[in-house]
């Protein structure tokens, strides 16, 4: 069965799940969005429950959304180095996870 892929802007991102997912910098991390590869992939070891898998996919389409829409350039170009960018980027997705998953997309998705 083929992987599962989440589009965001025009791009399908394949949703690739694995054991011991770690960052460049070698930190274990719950997901990670990789825009050179079109890939989100997801931590089993840290997400436990397909709730926790599904809000960690959310989390990377959020990443997604900020790359393709051309926000994590403009972080950049407004920011003083790479880490603040990152920084307030992360900040302003987990804001908007926070205040929309899972309850607002379910209630969005029930209209007709
Ligand atoms: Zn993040």
């Amino acid at each position: 069965m083929p992987n599962l892929t989440i589009p965001v802007g025009g791009r399908d991102f394949e949703v690739v799940q694995r054991k011991g997912l770690k960052d460049d910098d070698g930190e274990s991390v719950f997901g990670l969005f990789d825009s050179s590869h079109d890939r989100i992939s997801i931590c089993l070891t840290k997400n436990k429950t397909v709730s926790e898998k599904r809000a960690t996919a959310f989390h990377e389409a959020l990443h997604a959304a900020f790359a393709m829409s051309g926000q994590s350039e403009v972080l950049v170009a407004l920011c003083r180095d790479a880490d603040q960018a990152r920084a307030i980027e992360e900040s302003l997705v987990i804001a908007i996870e926070n205040m929309m998953w899972p309850r607002a997309i379910e209630v969005i998705q029930r209209l007709k």
